[in-house]
């Protein structure tokens, strides 16, 4: 499998590991936006969310608890923001779906 977050969740690329459980991966972006910002990926590849199907429901669901979870236990308790970009025009690189966790620094809105 040509993909690079997949290549990460077989150790054969290395990461800066955060967690991992049989469904979930995560680990500190390599280009940090903000003080705190680290990827929650599924270990099974799904390439963008629209190839999401109706039996991923737990998986994202996981996803987003396991977001929720670190940004906590890394201090991010006054607030957090979880993005998720899908394809070109929604600014997504890595087509290996993944949950963005940023913190420890003031949001503003919108997103450019
Ligand atoms: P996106 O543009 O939403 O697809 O996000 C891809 C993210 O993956 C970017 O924030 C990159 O900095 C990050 N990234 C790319 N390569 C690596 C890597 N080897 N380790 C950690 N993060 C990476
Ligand atoms: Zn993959």
């Amino acid at each position: 499998m040509d993909c690079l977050f997949c290549k990460i969740v077989a150790g054969e690329i290395p990461a800066r590991k955060l967690y991992e459980d049989d469904q979930v991966f995560a680990f500190h972006d390599i280009g940090p936006q903000a003080p705190v910002h680290f990827l929650v990926i599924p270990k099974k590849h799904i390439p963008t969310l629209n190839d999401l199907a109706e039996e991923d429901n737990a998986l994202t669901g996981h996803m987003l608890f396991t977001a929720q979870r670190l940004a906590n236990e890394l201090g991010c308790e006054a607030g957090f923001r979880v993005v998720m970009n899908c394809n070109d025009q929604g600014g997504q690189t890595v087509h290996h779906i993944h949950m963005h966790v940023l913190g420890q620094r003031q949001m503003t809105w919108p997103p450019g």
